[in-house]
């Protein structure tokens, strides 16, 4: 068989920051170093977000569609940072209303795409999408190895979601992990029997793990035992994995604004190596008002050097940036976060344990200062603590710490006793960076990636039927 220089792919993200950039940075790679065609299914609303790659990689083209109108989102909203925690779960259900404007597209395409690389959060629909058009889907994770592996499990055997303390054991996994329920998938525990969203959320999950093929944003050496065990479990055991990360290491340039980002820069130039303390919760969070007093007076009460990135919405104490002038920034809006992990004055980094948040401060070698709030932040924040570069501080989405001992925590954490943490991150770090070098595991991966979608190109239909996993649900 005749291997096509140019396979034509087609990428549907999830409208969520932590969603999109991963997947961003893989079409990235895919198009500048592997040449592939790719299109990208885009809303006008999130079309500003693809900017930075349209203009950097020719062979990447957006389908640009409406977003479709639902019960479930509010006219006019196109992202999940536009809507409170509760309505995210909402998206899931609603974006199925591109199925059909993207057959008829593919229908009217003279080169269609040969294969759909989809995030697990649309993984229902893009299957069939994929069903309907005889060719394969690979499910795109934006969480680790380990946080997937707990959430098929989850949505497989079903365990009673209505004891928050239920300890859920996960025998399979390296260690046999067990964790409360309280700790676990939230769209999980939200799920409501005979609720239609909460069905198709399930629905969504168990398609996932039918999924042709899976490309996971995490590498060998942070997660080899989970990628082995995911090997096992998925869709008759057919191995088709790919551990790509971290896709932060090859990034593509993100919007950010460019004054905020001098500003930044140039007040953390200021510092000794490793002094300052990043403090940020992810694209979606706005801290609650007692919450968010809590930890700006913890950072006062702590005497850190500290850069605190908050969200529109979130309230900073009256006087408290004057107070703390001399140690402390607070950027309000979107910081530029992997250009702040990379910068030599930042040592740790306060977080909520979103997967991005962490990988990028792998690639970093930025230690953790864990305090996850829900969705699969439980689970990195144990990959993380137990690799031995993070220390827990806090948990909980809404927990209320008292300041004094929050500064204490974090004063303790930072303070010297704890220098063999951020030896751990260092070592991680290089561990990372060789995965992604050429020979490294990620880098195989990618290739052994791209060799299967070059593959597709001069397969046919009945050769896609064949395989197992597909065969089952044509
Ligand atoms: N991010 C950023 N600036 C911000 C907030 C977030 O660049 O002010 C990026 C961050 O670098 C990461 C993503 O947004 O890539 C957030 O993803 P993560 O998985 O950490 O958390 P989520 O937002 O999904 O909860």
């Amino acid at each position: 068989m005749a291997e096509a220089a140019t396979p034509h792919l087609l990428v549907i993200p999830f409208p969520a920051h932590g969603h999109m950039l991963p997947l961003l940075d893989l079409c990235h790679l895919l198009s500048t170093r592997h040449g592939l065609t790719i299109t990208i299914v885009v809303t006008p609303g999130n079309l500003p977000t693809l900017s930075p790659i349209l203009s950097s990689s020719p062979s990447i083209s957006p389908l640009i569609l409406p977003f479709p109108s639902s019960p479930y989102i509010p006219t006019g909203v196109e992202n999940t940072y536009q809507v409170p925690p509760n309505l995210i779960r909402n998206f899931i259900p609603a974006l199925s209303g591109l199925l059909y404007p993207i057959l008829q597209w593919f229908h009217s395409h003279p080169n269609p795409p040969v294969a759909i690389l989809s995030d697990f959060f649309t993984s229902a629909w893009t299957f069939r999408l994929a069903q309907s058009l005889s060719i394969p889907r690979l499910s795109f994770s934006p969480s680790g190895a380990f946080g997937i592996a707990t959430i098929h499990q989850l949505w497989r055997e079903m365990p009673s979601n209505s004891d928050p303390n239920l300890l859920i054991p996960f025998p399979s996994l390296p260690n046999s992990p067990s964790f409360p329920l309280s700790q676990l998938s939230t769209l999980f525990r939200d799920y409501i029997k005979g609720d239609s969203v909460s069905e198709s959320i399930k629905e969504n999950f168990l398609l996932d793990i039918q999924s042709w093929g899976f490309v996971v944003n995490t590498f060998s050496d942070l997660e080899g035992d989970y990628i082995e065990q995911l090997k096992k479990d998925i869709a008759a055991g057919h191995r088709r994995i790919w551990a790509v990360g971290p896709l932060v290491a090859s990034p593509v340039e993100r919007k950010t604004d460019a004054v905020i980002k001098e500003k930044v820069l140039t007040w953390l130039d200021g510092f000794p190596e490793g002094s300052v303390v990043y403090v940020c919760f992810g694209s979606q969070v706005v801290p609650p008002p007692q919450q968010a007093a809590a930890i700006s007076a913890a950072l006062e009460l702590s005497g850190l050097r500290f850069l605190w990135c908050v969200r529109e919405g979130t309230e900073v104490p009256a006087g408290f940036e004057e107070r703390v002038a001399a140690r402390g920034f607070v950027v309000k809006g979107w910081a530029p976060q992997v250009e702040i992990l990379g910068h030599a004055a930042v040592g740790w980094f306060l977080t909520h344990c979103g997967w991005n948040s962490v990988i990028e401060a792998v690639v970093a070698g930025v230690a953790l200062l864990t305090w996850p709030h829900g969705a699969d932040q439980f689970i990195d924040a144990r990959l993380l603590e137990d690799a031995g570069m993070a220390v827990r501080v806090a948990e909980g989405r809404s927990t209320v710490p008292e300041a004094q001992e929050l500064a204490r925590i974090l004063a303790a954490a930072v303070g010297g006793r704890n220098s063999r943490v951020r030896e751990r991150a260092a070592e991680i770090s290089e561990m990372a960076k060789k995965a992604v070098a050429e020979g490294g595991s990620s880098f195989r991966d990618l290739h052994s990636l791209v060799a299967e979608l070059k593959k597709m190109t001069v397969a046919n239909e009945q050769s896609y039927a064949e395989l197992p996993a597909f065969k089952n649900l044509i």
